[in-house]
């Protein structure tokens, strides 16, 4: 069992005894026949996508924590060669600390508590922290006497075509983020510009276009930068997604930095999605069936959250201990055990025409933004966790040395 909570009052994932369980998903249900979602982590695809990334990327590599803290998610990235974490909160730097002593910890949220940057710099030695307004810098330079610090300016970009598009809420213009540059750099061993282009970007060019963007800014504020961070918002495959493969992004990276000739300057990224995604899946199970609806124990206030509003249509895959359906798949929608009526997830989700109460389904791609969102509404608290080492429901080209399930 793991000694951590997520958020408010729901339940850390509830490890199962390791010893004598299968380590594959339908063997692992067979034994279990669990009632609660249970979540599977596969460590070895983790570790192989951190694998990928860490060997394309053309500079420093951080995960952005917040996608999926479960220990047991940043052993397996840290197994796989990740050392630089990216923190936005006093808890996140906290557990990173604990976990790896040797971590390099970046605080990269724009707008932080002022306790946050004093015990980050105190007590966990952060020396990196991100900032967007002239406000901030003062916040950090009085907490922090102004010691030993790289900055970090947070540009804003114009709206991108992302999932999640990010444009609304953190980072200064061009000309602000320039006079920030400039009001930074007396205080600052290492500066740098940062941006993120949005979640789940499927568009090699808006990185292109953001480097550029930056550059600009770079050279109008007419002094040294030393960092280039091109942020998260890598995109995995989902069933209706099939990305540009990960090749793409770093060429696209690759020649926008070669043009924009910058010398002296490092490039870094935090990838959160894309290290994480394909490593976990959740274990449901069907409480009811009416017609094409299926009501499931878990849903928008729990793992699912992105299956709801957003929707996205994650992969699944019917179990049924002992007797396969062999029968055609149809579309499907989930509804979640909550009483409200928003916990919905429209699908389609292509399942076996004959699915029954009592079935289980596996929905993959859920590493990312999945346990981390779960809530305690309504009482549904309890999740499990085992980890297994079969191949995951769908593989992101480009990442990893883990087939694609059969
Ligand atoms: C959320 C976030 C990330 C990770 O984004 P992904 O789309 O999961 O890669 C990276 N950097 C910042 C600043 C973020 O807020």
């Amino acid at each position: 069992m793991t000694d951590l909570r997520f958020r408010g009052a729901v339940a850390p994932l509830r490890r199962a005894p390791a010893q004598d369980l299968p380590r594959d998903v339908a063997g692992l249900v067979a034994a279990l026949r669990p009632e609660a979602p249970l979540h599977c982590l596969r460590p070895a695809t983790v570790a192989g996508a951190a694998e990928s990334f860490l060997a394309a990327f053309p500079g420093t590599v951080m995960y952005a924590v917040k996608c999926n803290p479960e220990p047991a998610m940043l052993r397996a990235l840290w197994a796989g060669g990740v050392r630089h974490f990216d923190c936005a909160s006093a808890g996140e730097v906290r557990l990173v600390r604990t976990m790896f002593p040797e971590a390099e910890i970046h605080f990269m949220h724009p707008v932080k508590a002022r306790g946050a940057i004093r015990e980050a710099h105190g007590a966990h030695g952060v020396r990196d922290f991100v900032l967007d307004s002239r406000a901030e810098l003062d916040k950090i330079l009085a907490e922090t006497g102004g010691r030993g610090l790289n900055l970090i300016i947070r540009l804003g970009l114009p709206k991108g075509n992302a999932t999640y598009d990010l444009s609304g809420k953190f980072g200064a213009e061009p000309a602000e983020a320039a006079a920030l540059l400039r009001a930074a750099r007396p205080h600052a061993g290492r500066l740098g510009v940062s941006f993120h282009v949005g979640s789940q970007c499927l568009d090699p060019g808006a990185y292109a276009r953001a480097i550029a963007l930056a550059a600009e800014v770079i050279r109008d504020a007419g002094v040294a930068v030393e960092v280039l961070d091109v942020g998260g918002g890598f995109p995995v495959a989902y069933p209706d997604v099939v990305p540009p493969p990960l090749s793409a992004f770093m060429a696209a990276i690759r020649t926008a930095f070669a043009a924009a000739a910058l010398p002296g300057v490092e490039l870094w990224a935090e990838p959160g999605r894309a290290l994480v995604a394909g490593g976990a899946s959740v274990v449901v199970q069907v409480q009811a069936r009416r017609d094409g609806m299926l009501f499931i124990n878990d849903g928008v206030y729990g793992a699912l959250s992105d299956a709801g509003v957003p929707g996205f249509r994650f992969p699944v895959k019917l179990i049924r201990p002992g007797s396969a359906s062999t029968v055609e798949t149809v579309p499907f929608s989930f509804f979640g055990p909550t009483c409200d009526t928003a916990d919905r997830m429209e699908g389609p989700f292509l399942l076996p025409a004959d699915v029954a109460e009592g079935d289980w389904i596996e929905i993959g791609q859920l590493g990312a933004y999945g346990a981390c969102l779960r809530t305690a509404f309504n009482g549904f608290d309890r999740a499990g966790m085992v980890e297994v080492a079969d191949a995951p429901l769908l593989h992101t080209p480009g990442y990893g040395r883990v087939a694609l399930a059969a």
